[in-house]
């Protein structure tokens, strides 16, 4: 007789999790999520309607996103290596580090700005506020609507198909 191991999937990444010996695991709304690491736990915090919306994240097409990242502080070095940082991460694309900037595409499927902006800020680099504050905020804002929307696609979702005539 073979012992039967329970296993679950990682909803962000989709790794095969034994459950008996996971040690990170949530309750979302009434069920049991199992993460290979603390960046999958996060993910899933961050916009669990992703993962666990009536489309899943490996059927919704790349979104790019392309922003221009104001700073507030320009140490030359603290740039460099927070670009490089950055460019790490799982979902970037790229990082082009200027004066006072850092330049990011991202795939939002993969990661969001505030995850970004994390990364940068442990960096020790600081963000332009005032107008720039503001823009970030509404990019953040927009960000999580957009996965939403992504996650559960509405009657009123843009659809690339024909409507279905009946009859
Ligand atoms: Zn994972």
């Amino acid at each position: 007789m073979t012992k039967a191991v329970t296993t679950s999937r990682d909803p962000v990444c989709g790794m095969a999790i034994e459950v008996a010996r996971s040690s990170r695991f949530i309750t979302y709304r009434g069920m049991l999520y199992h993460f290979c690491s603390a960046h999958c736990l996060e993910r899933f915090n961050d916009i669990p309607a992703l993962y666990t919306g009536s489309q899943r994240i490996a059927d919704i097409l790349p979104i790019p996103k392309r922003r221009k990242l104001r700073l507030a502080n320009g140490n030359e070095s603290d740039i460099q290596r927070a670009g490089r940082r950055v460019g790490e991460m799982i979902g970037v694309i790229s990082v082009i580090t200027g004066k006072n900037q850092l330049l990011v595409e991202y795939d939002l499927r993969k990661t969001i700005l505030s995850q970004i902006e994390a990364v940068a800020t442990a960096e020790s680099l600081r963000f332009k506020d005032g107008f720039h504050g503001f823009r970030r905020r509404l990019w953040k804002l927009a960000e999580a609507n957009e996965l939403e929307n992504a996650a559960h696609p509405g009657p009123g979702a843009c659809c690339n198909r024909p409507p279905v005539r009946l009859r």
